[in-house]
């Protein structure tokens, strides 16, 4: 069999690289090791995660908020396995679209571990064993990533979980302890404090959300405090014991000093991601990694090695589904003779708490240490008529543009719906809009979405309901 293109791993940068390049009339194949497509986003990621977040969050509204909204209900009864079903019915409706889709668009599925034999060649090895080889003109890695571990802490995804065991408890945690305050650590942290955990999150850093401006994150804390969230930040941890039934976790300031000690039910381990190269042959046809085990590749996503490609998870980049989506759909218009790019300055990233944090663009510490001048527009919730008549006035927007043009450069949003607010900044940016040019826009009135027209008024200091 042969083929123009041959894409291994069917993540969201995979799966839609290869759509994308059968609509341009290459012959595709994909090859994925997993028995349903969708890699870690739809598997044991984004989907499932959303899924437990939009769950619990209806639970913890239903317990703590219906009332004060005059609705009467007893308080309600959390029946996890149900509630987990109704996650993985999400998780299948969504891997059996894909699955759909490649059909629909006529892409060979191969299912088994795709290793490059030789530039044109990937030999495919089903899990009994058998294996195959398929010729093509062009391979594209797309493999994603896996989660990081941390030296001595075994993770047995029953007490020590990473994020996959942690969308799998089968009983709330009584105290869950997160090691991480990144995005995904603070998501499910949520999901089982909504349903009832107690949670300490210990952190290396000062700081929770890395990369996020500080301010927002100083903010988001603040208000993840108030829904009971402990935070040890500035913490190493140094060993994590399992004791009969849970663990016992000993940690020490990260600058040096005395050690502590906290006893969890479970401890979620969520320092991060790396991407996954195993496997692939990568050495044997000499494809390049860099010092932190990416591969390696140009503006147009080449390797090193003529015919090999990747995107994604395993290349440089935020490790976000959306992106590595957008890097699959240049790289396949590349590869169609089109000219396929991606903004790498306008990706938004949302955090799916509550409330959702979302940001787009550069932060306030960026800006200074680029030594670009800008003006702060900023909005609270509490000020948003929407959000005052709904009670969700937690946050703000702040949009940061440049001083000498007003070019948009940056905007950052706690608060209910930050995730969809986000796209009328990014679609801005994206057309190089000033922060005039947001504010001069008409906003439809009650929206929650007056409070980025609201931001924007405020970078010129004339914020109408402040
Ligand atoms: C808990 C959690 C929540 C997340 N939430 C979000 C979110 O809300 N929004 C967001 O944007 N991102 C989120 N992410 C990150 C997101 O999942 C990744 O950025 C995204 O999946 C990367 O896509 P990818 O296609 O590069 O790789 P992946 O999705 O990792 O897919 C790679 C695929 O390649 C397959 N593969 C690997 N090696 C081989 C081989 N040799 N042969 C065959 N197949 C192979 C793997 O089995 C896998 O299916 C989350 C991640 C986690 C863990």
């Amino acid at each position: 069999m042969s083929y123009d293109l041959i894409v291994i791993g069917t993540g969201p940068g995979g799966y839609v690289a290869a759509i994308r390049a059968a609509q341009l009339g290459l012959k595709t194949a994909v090859v994925e090791k997993r028995k349903t497509h969708g890699g870690t986003c739809l598997n044991v990621g984004c989907i499932p995660s959303k899924a437990l977040l939009h769950a619990s969050h209806m639970f913890e509204d239903a317990r703590d908020h219906f009332e004060g909204l005059g609705i009467g209900v007893s308080a309600p009864k959390l029946d996890l396995k149900k509630m987990q079903a109704f996650k993985q019915e999400g998780v299948d409706g969504n891997t059996k679209g894909v699955e759909f889709l490649l059909k629909k668009n006529k892409i060979d599925a191969f299912i088994g571990t795709g290793r490059i034999a030789a530039v044109g060649q990937v030999e495919v090895t089903a899990e009994d064993g058998s294996n195959q080889m398929l010729q093509t003109k062009n391979i594209l890695i797309a493999s994603g990533s896996d989660v990081t571990r941390l030296p001595g802490i075994e993770i047995d995804e029953k007490v020590v979980v990473s994020s996959t065991g942690a969308l799998e408890l089968e009983s709330v945690p009584k105290r869950l302890v997160v090691i991480g305050a990144g995005v995904i650590g603070l998501e499910l942290g949520s999901v089982w404090r909504r349903l009832g955990a107690e949670v300490t999150v210990v952190e290396y850093l000062d700081r929770i959300l890395p990369g996020m401006d500080g301010e927002v994150a100083k903010n988001f804390q603040r208000i993840l405090s108030k829904q009971g969230f402990q935070f040890k930040l500035g913490a190493k941890v140094t060993k994590v014991e399992k004791t009969g039934k849970g663990a016992t976790l000993t940690f020490e300031p990260a600058a040096g000093g005395a050690a502590e000690t906290i006893e969890a039910d479970v401890v979620l381990v969520a320092v991060g991601r790396v991407p996954y190269t195993q496997g692939l042959g990568l050495d044997h046809v000499g494809v390049q990694l860099d010092n932190r085990g990416r591969v390696l590749t140009d503006a147009h996503f080449a390797t090193n090695v003529t015919g090999i490609y990747a995107i994604g998870d395993v290349i440089a980049g935020p490790m976000l589904a959306h992106k590595a989506e957008d890097e699959g759909v240049a790289v396949a218009e590349i590869l169609a003779g089109k000219a396929g790019h991606v903004n790498y300055d306008v990706i938004p990233s949302v955090v799916y708490t509550f409330p959702e944090v979302a940001s787009v663009g550069k932060t306030e510490e960026e800006l200074k240490s680029a030594g670009i001048a800008y003006n702060v527009g900023k909005f609270p919730f509490t000020a948003n008529g929407r959000a005052k008549v709904n009670r969700t006035t937690d946050g703000f927007v702040k949009i940061l543009a440049d001083a000498a043009s007003d070019k948009v450069l940056g905007v950052h949003i706690i608060g209910p719906e930050a995730g969809n607010l986000i796209h009328e900044a990014a679609i801005a940016m994206e057309f190089g809009a000033s922060s005039e040019d947001m504010a001069r826009t008409c906003h439809a009135h009650p929206t929650l979405a007056e409070a980025v027209k609201e931001a924007a008024l405020a970078v010129e200091k004339r914020a109408i309901h402040m």
